[in-house]
């Protein structure tokens, strides 16, 4: 994701931004059987990928989530690992749940907030900087585009009734900054009515709102078409990064290996301090590789008592919590395994499902091959098995 340059002395000058993501909305209109803020979308939950968008926002002081108390386990799988303040529980409707969202913020008072749909999770950086720099000369300002299409107003019957004039009509997005006290005071006054955002409680309240330009890009998504659009989208604007691993174990007496998360019964074992299992080990190296990490054994020194045995799982679990603190998904990844025996073939679904569950990928996103030296060095005389990895990912 793009940084940009932090505007030091308009910060102090306008003193803290905070940024509201509303995610409160019950989601079930889209289907697909999780709400649909928490819907996997180009490799993570969408409401993660708007809320990356504001902690990685340098102009962005503090991120507070208001979600549907229900959702609080989705919440936590999609949101746990980034230390956020706990979220607020929303109420029934959108006005409301903003609401109680600037009413928990009260405490931290900032300077303005910025409100956020959790379903536009495209926003982009220069956007809310837009909207950040307006608030510096206006008490609210939102991301909106110009209508470009010509508009028409059906009458009953479904015909045009007649041709609206589009000079001067906008679009609204989010995110809608406002002075914080303002727009609370405009929230708590106008309680009892219905607004469709909150500029217009904003207008309500006679406060002047700027636009400033959004993006086509900042799409909301609402259908499986909007799905599809935002996941090319978010895909083609991240970077790809490969990385490899490569990992080799001696045999020594055992009656089993574990390759790839599979025990296969041998006659003999892999020696190792962890499970010894090269595949997943090579993974791993791979993964951590794509995002400039050091390798498994920096993360997990052999000396240290407490890997001895462990489960490699652990190790490829650990990576991909790296690589998703990160914002970043993985794209796919493709294991070969050199050895003469055991016969890989018979476990090779095996081994793919279980990387699979462990990434949290499809299955069709992992590659498992096996391939011998012609009995040529050590993996062809059976002293031990080696794997290479490599994985890409999006960031
Ligand atoms: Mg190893």
């Amino acid at each position: 994701m793009r940084r940009l340059a932090r505007k030091e002395d308009d910060c102090r000058r306008m003193g803290e931004v905070a940024a509201l993501i509303m995610a409160a909305g019950r989601g079930v209109r889209a289907g697909g059987g999780v709400p649909k803020q928490y819907r996997p979308l180009a490799g993570m939950p969408m409401i993660r990928h708007s809320v990356l968008r504001y902690l990685s926002h340098p102009a962005i002081g503090r991120v507070r989530l208001v979600i549907q108390p229900d959702h609080r386990d989705h919440y936590q799988t999609a949101l746990g690992d980034l230390g956020l303040e706990t979220p607020v529980a929303g109420g029934d409707e959108r006005q409301e749940s903003v609401r109680m969202g600037l009413e928990a913020l009260r405490e931290a008072a900032p300077a303005s907030v910025l409100v956020h749909d959790a379903a536009r999770p495209n926003v982009d950086p220069e956007t809310i900087q837009r909207v950040v720099t307006a608030l510096a000369n206006h008490p609210g300002a939102i991301a909106a585009v110009p209508a470009t299409d010509t508009l028409k107003r059906s009458d009953a019957a479904g015909r045009i009734g007649e041709t609206v004039d589009r000079s001067g009509i906008w679009r609204a997005q989010t995110p809608q900054g406002f002075q914080f006290g303002p727009l609370l005071e405009a929230h708590r006054r106008h309680a009892e009515r219905r607004f469709t955002d909150d500029a217009a409680v904003a207008e309500a309240a006679g406060l002047a709102v700027a636009l400033v330009a959004g993006s086509e890009d900042n799409l909301k998504v609402t259908t499986e078409d909007d799905f599809a659009r935002a996941a090319r989208l978010l895909m083609a604007s991240n970077q790809i990064r490969i990385g490899s691993g490569f990992d080799v174990h001696r045999f020594t007496a055992g009656d089993a290996v574990t390759l790839c998360g599979v025990t296969i019964p041998h006659d003999r074992g892999l020696a190792g301090h962890s499970d010894a299992d090269v595949g997943l080990h090579a993974l791993t190296d791979a993964l951590l590789g794509a995002i400039g990490e050091a390798d498994i054994g920096a993360h997990f020194p052999p000396s240290d008592p407490q890997w001895a045995g462990a489960p490699s799982a652990v190790f490829l679990r650990h990576a991909r919590s790296l690589i998703a603190a990160r914002g970043g998904a993985i794209v796919n990844v493709d294991v070969t395994l050199i050895c003469e025996r055991p016969a890989i073939a018979p476990h090779r679904a095996a081994m793919r499902a279980a990387i699979a569950a462990l990434l949290e990928v499809d299955v069709d996103r992992v590659g498992v091959k096996a391939t011998t030296t012609e009995r040529l060095g050590f993996t062809g005389r059976g002293e031990g098995i080696a794997a290479q990895a490599v994985a890409s990912v999006t960031i």
